[in-house]
């Protein structure tokens, strides 16, 4: 365990006379001081890779092509046509769109110009929508055309939204819609005059707004800044985190309306790397389509989307031409996965673990200089855990008293975090201080070892609590995603009247496949410890997945919250 204490090395606030005491005694050095900016991201791309591509599978069908040097001529008409429109330093504006080239040049255009990019996700309920449109103040929104009817049933009932922008042309504008002052993008973009100098401010300021999840309760902003999100950009590019170059051609599956597509749109603007945008076609045909015909070296997602590529590969007999590499992390990534790609596909999986209060990346798992000695299965049970801090974040783990945990990679406590891109308070200080002596507590369950690797054991509301002791859910759905006849698995608490709680499986099948309860319970055997066990297994036709792709455990503890265990 580092030899540090908790608030050892907390900064002190930076005020006035701190200021001027500093400059009295300390001598400066006599570098440029330039504010850490999105813009000079743009600019970076377009001066030493105005060639390099950007190819989006677009919602009117076709597949679309551009460069990086459209991609900033573009955004600045836009950032030009906005200021026409009245956009201000620090307007919210919102986005209900799929990855795609005009999505990347509103980051630019939006953040650019000092106002914030509000992402919203599309596959909230438009109650949820108009909610977040509302406490952003949203005045602007833009859409996709696939999103016309949740816009036609959110106009009337938002309050401060002046415009809405269909992203699309004006062919293809929706005839004879009643939404209020609808506006076609690419008119704006035609208007836009070709010339903008993009401003120069506070490198502090707020350049973009993601809200959480909010399983329970109304979701929370997580309200980023142009530092941090550069800070977060040139740590994410590493070698030992998503190891981008310009060599690299990526494509982004994890959506950019959620916590900025993991920081890939502004990675890929750094380092040059040819961006390869799927559009609304995330099914295993489409994805592995676009991969093969653009030469895609590595991509990002959540498992769910990479379970249904991989089904369609194995059905077609497929394999991977150029992909090297994909990101996987938004929720455990399954031990049967990773091995699937890495020796079926010859694809490295590097697993990561962030959250939207991180904007999003925290740990990422690659290995040391050591580990590349380590046998293939060896090295594929380290990749099951979510990782090491990127530079920029630090973690530890503690006890309910609040103490430390050592990292001895087997005891487990409440992960907290802290760093460059960590929220010290959410938007508008819904939820008061988060903040725990100066760390965020994730809410998340982990244990690190002594070469700082972390493994996630649960979400704190999902752990199972078995007379006294703790049953990590993760290790439980891990084992069950390892039987071939299992498509998803999730292990919940069930009521039991002498252990206060017991683990139940709940098992979605493959299509085709077959798989009985007690052969599931035996599967476990060796496996895990007898007293993990799950008590008992039930089959169900879906899985709830909320907006992000995550499995819905408080769905499925309400479903099954009188059930019967057979051991009680
Ligand atoms: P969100 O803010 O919606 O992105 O959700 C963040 C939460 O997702 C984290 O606090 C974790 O509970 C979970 N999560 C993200 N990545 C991983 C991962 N690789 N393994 C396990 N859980 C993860």
């Amino acid at each position: 365990m580092p030899s540090w204490r908790p608030g050892a090395c907390h900064s002190l606030p930076v005020t006035p006379e701190r200021k001027a005491r500093h400059k009295e005694k300390t001598m400066l050095g006599s570098m440029m001081q330039m504010p850490l900016l999105i813009s000079s991201l743009l600019m970076h791309a377009e001066r030493h890779h105005p060639e390099q591509e950007i190819v989006s599978r677009r919602v009117e069908g076709d597949l679309h092509r551009t460069t990086y040097r459209e991609l900033a001529g573009r955004a600045r008409r836009m950032a030009n046509a906005l200021t026409a429109h009245g956009l201000k330093m620090s307007d919210r504006i919102g986005t209900l769109a799929w990855n795609g080239y005009r999505h990347l040049e509103l980051y630019y255009a939006v953040s650019g110009s000092g106002a914030v990019l509000h992402t919203i996700n599309p596959r909230l309920h438009p109650d949820q929508i108009v909610y977040l449109a509302d406490h952003a103040e949203n005045t602007i929104l833009f859409f996709d055309l696939t999103f016309l009817p949740i816009v036609e049933a959110i106009a009337p009932r938002v309050k401060t939204i002046k415009a809405f922008v269909a992203m699309t042309d004006a062919a293809h504008m929706p005839a004879g819609s009643a939404i209020p002052n609808l506006l076609c993008y690419e008119d704006l973009i035609a208007e836009g005059a070709p010339e903008f100098d993009w401003p120069q401010f506070d490198e502090n300021t707020a350049s973009s707004l993601c809200y959480t999840s909010g399983t329970t309760g109304n979701p929370k902003g997580a309200l980023y800044s142009h530092r941090s999100t550069l800070l977060h950009t040139l740590s994410a590019a590493l070698p030992d985190a998503l190891n981008c170059s310009a060599g690299d051609c990526i494509l982004p599956v994890v959506p950019m309306f959620h916590v900025n597509a993991w920081g890939i749109p502004y990675v890929a603007c750094m380092v040059g790397a040819k961006l390869v945008f799927p559009g609304a076609g995330l099914d295993g045909k489409s994805l592995h389509d676009l991969f093969e015909a653009e030469g895609v070296t590595m991509a990002a997602g959540v498992p769910t989307v990479w379970q249904g590529l991989l089904a369609h590969m194995q059905a077609n007999n497929l394999g991977f031409s150029t992909m090297r590499r994909t990101v996987i992390g938004g929720s455990a990534c399954p031990p049967a996965m990773i091995e699937a790609f890495e020796k079926t596909y010859k694809v490295h999986v590097v697993h990561a673990w962030g959250m939207t209060e991180l904007s999003p990346l925290g740990t990422i798992c690659s290995f040391k200089f050591k580990h590349k000695e380590l046998s293939v299965d060896q090295q594929l049970a380290l990749q099951a855990r979510q990782g090491r801090v990127l530079f920029g974040i630090d973690m530890k783990i503690v006890a309910p008293d609040g103490g430390e945990v050592a990292w001895d990679g087997l005891q487990t406590g409440d992960l907290q975090v802290r760093g460059h891109w960590v929220i010290d308070g959410y938007f508008k200080g819904e939820g008061n201080n988060p903040l725990v002596r100066g760390w965020f507590p994730t809410g998340d369950v982990a244990k690190i070892d002594a070469d700082g690797y972390m493994q996630i054991t649960d979400r704190s509301k999902d752990v199972i609590k078995s007379g006294g002791e703790w049953i990590g859910s993760i290790d439980l759905e891990n084992i069950a995603m390892a039987h071939p006849a299992v498509a998803m698995a999730a292990c919940i608490a069930a009521r039991h009247p002498k252990w206060d709680e017991r683990p139940l499986l709940v098992v979605m099948k493959k299509p085709g496949m077959d798989v009985t309860r007690d052969e599931l319970i035996k599967f476990y055997e060796g496996r895990v410890a007898r007293w993990w066990t799950p008590d008992d297994v039930v089959f169900v036709d879906s899985i709830p997945l909320g907006a992000t792709g995550k499995m819905q455990k408080n769905k499925l503890r309400e479903q099954f919250r009188d059930y019967k265990l057979p051991t009680a």
